[in-house]
């Protein structure tokens, strides 16, 4: 049983977000960003502030978490992804 990854403990979006360079416009539960996924002029991205959920207007990318925006943004497997933040335990 995987039971490893640990949903609990990613990190609150706004601050993922914010420590991601991304700078959240708006006041609600739908926030805008410039998009990182494609040369954005305007604010593309929409991200929703409770969950990390995320969609391009523009490009189309889109996910549900701060875990898939990771993994997208770096390429990285959901594994190395959840262990970049810290939502990965390595024992037990
Ligand atoms: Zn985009």
């Amino acid at each position: 049983m995987n039971n490893r990854f640990n949903k609990n403990q990613l990190p609150d979006p706004v601050c993922y977000f914010s420590a991601q360079g991304l700078n959240l416009i708006g006041g609600g539960e739908w926030r805008s960003a410039i998009c990182p996924f494609h040369e954005d002029n305007k604010p593309s991205l929409r991200i929703r502030i409770e969950n990390g959920a995320f969609r391009c207007l523009a490009c189309g990318e889109k996910g549900g978490d701060i875990l898939a925006f990771h993994q997208k943004r770096y390429g990285l497997a959901f594994k190395d992804a959840a262990r970049a933040l810290g939502a990965w335990s390595d024992h037990g």
